[in-house]
Parts: structure tokens; sequence; C-alpha cells
């Protein structure tokens, strides 16, 4: 009973711990991030929870980047954006996948579109200032 109660808390904490977050985190991320909390915790039980959560409509993967699956706890379609520098996954603001959006689409085509996924790249904001200093910095060093 004791063991099952335990399980079913770390389970309610690998769910909390991905709806808590923005990062679209990878199951090492969120073993790290429960590691304090939960030290007998392992991140295969991380991983398999996380699936559990995407087949149970809790969760959805956002693939595979840089080798390591992403997650992400909202399921409300939503594009995403992979920074091809630094592998940040970001949600992209606009609702073109909305359910709304698939109704159109559904009515137009007369398929019935249920679900849609997308993943634009490039690079990030943060990568891009990046780019920006290191040319500036590059100036005067040559
Ligand atoms: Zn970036
Ligand atoms: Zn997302």
């Amino acid at each position: 009973m004791a063991r099952r109660e335990n399980f079913s808390q770390k389970r309610v904490a690998i769910l909390n711990a991905l709806r808590g977050t923005t990062v679209h985190p990878t199951a090492e991320w969120v073993y790290t991030a429960l590691q304090p909390q939960y030290p007998d915790l392992s991140l295969g039980t991380v991983y398999r929870n996380l699936k559990r959560f995407c087949a149970e409509g809790r969760a959805v993967s956002v693939g595979v980047i840089n080798g390591q699956e992403h997650f992400d706890g909202t399921v409300v379609p939503h594009a995403h954006f992979v920074c091809t520098k630094c592998g940040a996954v970001l949600d992209v603001q606009k609702d073109f996948f909305g359910p709304e959006k698939l109704r159109q689409l559904s009515q137009h085509t007369g398929q019935r579109i249920e679900s849609a996924s997308v993943t634009f790249q490039g690079v990030c904001e943060s990568c891009q200032k990046h780019e920006l200093g290191e040319t500036q910095a590059g100036i005067p060093a040559q």
C-alpha cells in the first residue's frame, strides 16, 4: 500500500513539474528538477510516466530534438519553434492550429482533421542577440 501511494505521489510530482514549466522539458530535466525532493526516483520512471501521460492525453511529445525527446504539459494544439543553435523549444503564440482553425480546415477539405503538430525551425531571440554580440566583439579584435 505504502509503495503504491509513494508511486502515485511521484506521478503527480512528475506531472506538476511538466505543467509548471514552459521549457518543454526532457525526461532528464524533470528528473533533475525532482531529484532533491525524490532522491530515489529514477530517470526510467520519469520517462515511462511522461510517455504514459502522453498516451492518456495529459501531455504531448514535442518530438526528438538533438537526440532527446521533449514533452509539453500544454495539450491544447499549438505550434512550436525549435532553435537550431541552442535547441530551445518555444511555443508560437499564434492561433495557427487552434480548434477553430482545424474546424475551418476540416470544412474546407472534407477531411476530419483532429490534430496538428507543426514545428518551425530557426534562431531564437537570445541566440540572435548572441550572434550580434559576437560580431560586434569580433570587429575591433581584427
Ligand atoms: Zn537559441
Ligand atoms: Zn508547447
